[in-house]
């Protein structure tokens, strides 16, 4: 087995896939002006596997170390490797790269067994899944959120039966399904798409507690893609991530998908639809590499506080320093984060292989979700308004008559206009722009509604260990019962 080259990789993406965009469809996502520089940017990742210097971090028996079910402390430290390099590509900013999803397969290989339910047997076909895609070094990607519309009522009680996905009708060889999911990050660049359920499902929502993943070019799935960043971006030079980095986000549609047996992964079970996510370690493994890619952003972020005060030439006033201070406290946080969930690994129930500790790797989610938001504004504050006065883009640096004013004005001690303004112009991409925004819902959200995770820690967390402790210490004293004038010294 190899691994794909990124012109492999590109290649798969001209699948006849039906992707959406302002009304119109999209032929070609490797060569649209909304699409081609991220696909470009995925397509490095793949090369990275093929150079002599990362194909051992990146590669385990030749396929991706995500792929790979961890044995010991040591593969999960191994696979971490892994995942770091791959986000120091998109300095954190490619959140949904072929690994995340992977680890999730890798995840279900572990525990097959919570696939088999009384009336279908998803064994085999989890086990297919997995192989398919390390096989194939596919980029696997996911939609398991019913769309919000009524957040009330259950995907069955909603106003249409059709809105969330449904089975629609069994056929020979398989189930035609309709209706929608989101949110499909990266999957207009994916090669399959696993249509599930993480949140639970009520007990009638039979005909929607269903697992499968299909080929993104099966025909009737559709993808309705948001507001493309990299289209708007002016270029490379004046919005460094988003023309770059906008793994695009889109409304999954099944129009009368027919999906074979082979790949359904659960079927009519609310139980097993559930607990495919969070009693196999697909979830766990999720956290692993997005609590990595996250710690890799923290650091990217810092070091651009770090180059814009010195730019400034503020760093080393006392109050900024201590600003720089806590941001590198956030990264230090980040990385605990990983390690421990390392560390505190256990064996995995009932199944194969280790998986991060839970307790870190949920907590996790807590912190990164309240800290990202706190260190883009800390930036916010040290960036002052040279990140909003830049010139519309670099053209002016190139203009005859504006050049000259904007070198003699946008400048610093130490950095000409051209370094200076390419610097805040990254700044402002990360931190500022509608891409830098899509950001700070994403570290919010895509582990899933702090409603529901802040709930999960109380239900999943030892607070038995936190109340026993507060008690010991209420148990250690009491009332002093003596009459304050029986004249005892007291
Ligand atoms: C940028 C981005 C990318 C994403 N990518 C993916 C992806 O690739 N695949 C995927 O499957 N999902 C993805 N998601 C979806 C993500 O999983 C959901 O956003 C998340 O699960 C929360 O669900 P929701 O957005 O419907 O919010 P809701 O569940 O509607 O919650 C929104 C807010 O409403 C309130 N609320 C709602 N219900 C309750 C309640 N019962 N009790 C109390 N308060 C409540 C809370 O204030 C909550 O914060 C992505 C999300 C974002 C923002």
């Amino acid at each position: 087995m190899v691994t794909r080259s990124g012109q492999d990789y590109l290649e798969s993406l001209r699948d006849g896939r039906e992707v959406w965009l302002d009304g119109e469809r999209v032929e070609d996502v490797t060569r649209h002006p909304a699409f081609r520089n991220t696909a470009a940017s995925i397509a490095r990742l793949y090369d990275l596997a093929h150079d002599s210097e990362h194909a051992p971090v990146l590669t385990q028996g030749g396929v991706h170390r995500a792929y790979a079910v961890p044995r010991s402390y040591e593969d999960l430290v191994a696979r971490r490797r892994a995942y770091k390099l791959w986000a120091e590509s998109s300095f954190g900013f490619l959140g949904r790269t072929p690994d995340y999803m992977a680890g999730g397969a890798a995840g279900f290989a572990a525990a097959p067994q919570l696939f088999t339910t009384d009336g279908f047997d998803g064994a085999p076909n989890a086990l297919a899944y997995h192989r398919r895609l390390a096989e194939g070094d596919l980029y696997p990607t996911f939609t398991i959120t019913n769309p919000q519309i009524d957040r009330t009522r259950s995907a069955s009680e909603q106003e249409e039966d059709d809105l969330v996905v449904r089975v629609v009708a069994e056929k020979d060889g398989g189930i035609v399904v309709r209706g929608a999911k989101m949110i499909g990050t990266g999957s207009v660049f994916g090669n399959e798409v696993i249509v599930g359920t993480i949140e639970p499902l009520a007990p009638q929502d039979v005909e929607h507690a269903l697992c499968f993943s299909v080929p993104i070019g099966t025909p009737g799935l559709k993808f309705l893609s948001r507001t493309s960043y990299e289209a708007q971006a002016r270029s490379v030079f004046d919005n460094p991530l988003s023309s770059r980095f906008d793994e695009n986000d889109a409304l999954l549609v099944c129009d009368d998908v027919f999906v074979p047996w082979e790949n359904v992964l659960t079927y009519r079970n609310v139980d097993a639809t559930f607990r495919m996510w969070w009693q196999t370690p697909a979830y766990l493994n999720f956290v692993h590499q997005a609590a990595t890619r996250f710690w890799t952003k923290l650091e990217f972020l810092t070091g651009l506080a770090i180059l814009l005060t010195k730019a400034n030439n503020t760093y080393q006033l006392p109050p900024v320093t201590q600003a720089i201070g806590r941001l590198m406290g956030k990264v230090a946080q980040a990385k605990a984060f990983v390690l421990a969930a390392e560390a505190s690994y256990e064996q995995v129930e009932g199944g194969e292989g280790v998986r991060p500790g839970k307790d870190i790797s949920f907590a996790q989610r807590i912190m990164a979700g309240e800290l990202y938001p706190q260190a883009v504004q800390e930036i916010k504050m040290l960036a002052g308004g040279g990140v909003i006065q830049l010139p519309a883009s670099g053209e002016d640096l190139l203009h005859p008559e504006l050049g000259p004013l904007v070198r003699k004005y946008i400048r610093s001690p130490g950095h000409p206009a051209e370094d200076r303004i390419k610097l805040l112009k990254l700044a402002w991409d990360a931190l500022g722009s509608e891409f830098a925004s899509r950001h700070e819902q994403y570290e919010r959200f895509y582990h899933g509604a702090p409603h529901i995770y802040l709930m999960q820690q109380v239900w999943e967390g030892d607070t038995a260990s936190c109340e026993q402790l507060a008690q010991a210490c209420l148990d250690g004293y009491e009332l002093d019962r003596r009459e304050p004038d029986s004249g005892e010294q007291r």
